[in-house]
């Protein structure tokens, strides 16, 4: 048994991460501003053993009393979406919040876990992606304030861990999808997802010729778990490298969704990656990890998801 902090802890993926710890038996603290978190993705754990949730923004202050034995740092909005409308609290949480946790972890002797993306990669000029790569980023684009603040998150990692000793753990985490998506994220699961549900047409950017390699939710925890009790302080890539085109992934959901209309081509975005896909070598060697869950099967527990969810909404 452990006591973890997991900054983040009520967004998308860190309220799966959270799940996962408390039914092994850990304490987690959750730290989380709520900015595009939700009380929604924890409101189950509330009243579990070991389970404390702190309202804040790691970006302005970090104090948790008692013993830690890792920082979990998944704390950031992560959605292109959030790029427009939010791009200052994400270059703060990925800087400042990243500096406070890391102050953290080093304080209370804990290992610090960063949860980083295939994002450092920018638009790929190497395909499939090692993490030996350096990327290609527009560091002024639209996208450069999640993709800086997560190359300097991982820069000021490994300089705790260089200077200080800290130990750390840093996942480059690619597409993820599954239940508790925000439904108005913008990302490409979600709007195919709910835009089939409402019978409307799926908004396929640019020609969906762009690829993009989709790992189911429960996969993705479960290597974040793996690496975190590896020896591995190096980043690991951890995505599904089954490549898809958008379009794919558009007439797939409209396959499995009887309601949904037909396609609609929009303008592609600026900088949006052309490909994308894991080399997962190393995760496969060094943590003994392969994702499990294919695109198909996938869907169709994130479909079914959305669609009780906007039932609900309507229901009110
Ligand atoms: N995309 C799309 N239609 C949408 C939303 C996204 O065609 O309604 C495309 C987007 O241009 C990108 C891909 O889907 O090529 C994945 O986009 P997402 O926002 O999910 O995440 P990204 O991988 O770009 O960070």
């Amino acid at each position: 048994m452990a006591r973890l902090v997991v900054a983040g802890g009520a967004g998308f993926l860190g309220s799966h991460l959270v799940e996962r710890l408390l039914d092994r038996g850990d304490e987690v603290v959750v730290l989380d501003n709520l900015v595009t978190g939700a009380l929604a993705n924890i409101e189950h754990c509330f009243g579990r053993d070991g389970f404390v949730f702190h309202q804040v923004d790691v970006s302005d202050f970090v104090h948790v009393p008692g013993p830690v034995d890792a920082v979990m740092h998944l704390a950031s909005p992560a959605s292109p979406a959030d790029f427009d409308s939010i791009p200052i609290q994400i270059l703060k949480v990925g800087s400042l919040g990243t500096h406070r946790l890391l102050g953290l972890a080093k304080d209370k002797g804990a290992r610090f876990f960063l949860a980083s993306t295939s994002e450092v990669y920018g638009d790929p000029l190497v395909h499939p992606q090692p993490e030996s790569y350096w990327g290609n980023v527009n560091p002024i684009g639209p996208r450069g304030c999640y993709d800086e603040a997560k190359r300097f998150a991982e820069a000021m990692t490994m300089a705790y861990h260089r200077t200080h000793g800290v130990d750390v753990r840093i996942v480059r985490i690619f597409n993820t999808y599954g239940p508790r998506m925000r439904p108005d994220d913008g990302r490409v699961v979600t709007n195919f997802v709910v835009q089939a549900l409402r019978g409307h047409e799926l908004t396929v950017y640019g020609d969906g010729s762009q690829t993009r390699s989709f790992c189911y939710v429960d996969d993705e925890v479960e290597g974040f778990l793996r690496l975190l009790a590896s020896d591995v302080t190096e980043p690991v890539n951890i995505g599904n490298p089954n490549e898809f085109t958008v379009r794919q992934l558009a007439e797939m959901v409209i396959e499995m969704v009887p309601e949904a209309g037909g396609l609609r081509f929009d303008p592609l975005p600026q900088d949006d990656p052309a490909q994308r896909r894991p080399d997962i070598t190393l995760a496969t060697e060094r943590l003994g990890w392969a994702p499990t869950v294919e695109l198909h099967e996938g869907l169709g527990r994130t479909i079914e998801w959305f669609r009780e969810l906007l039932a609900d909404r309507a229901a009110g």
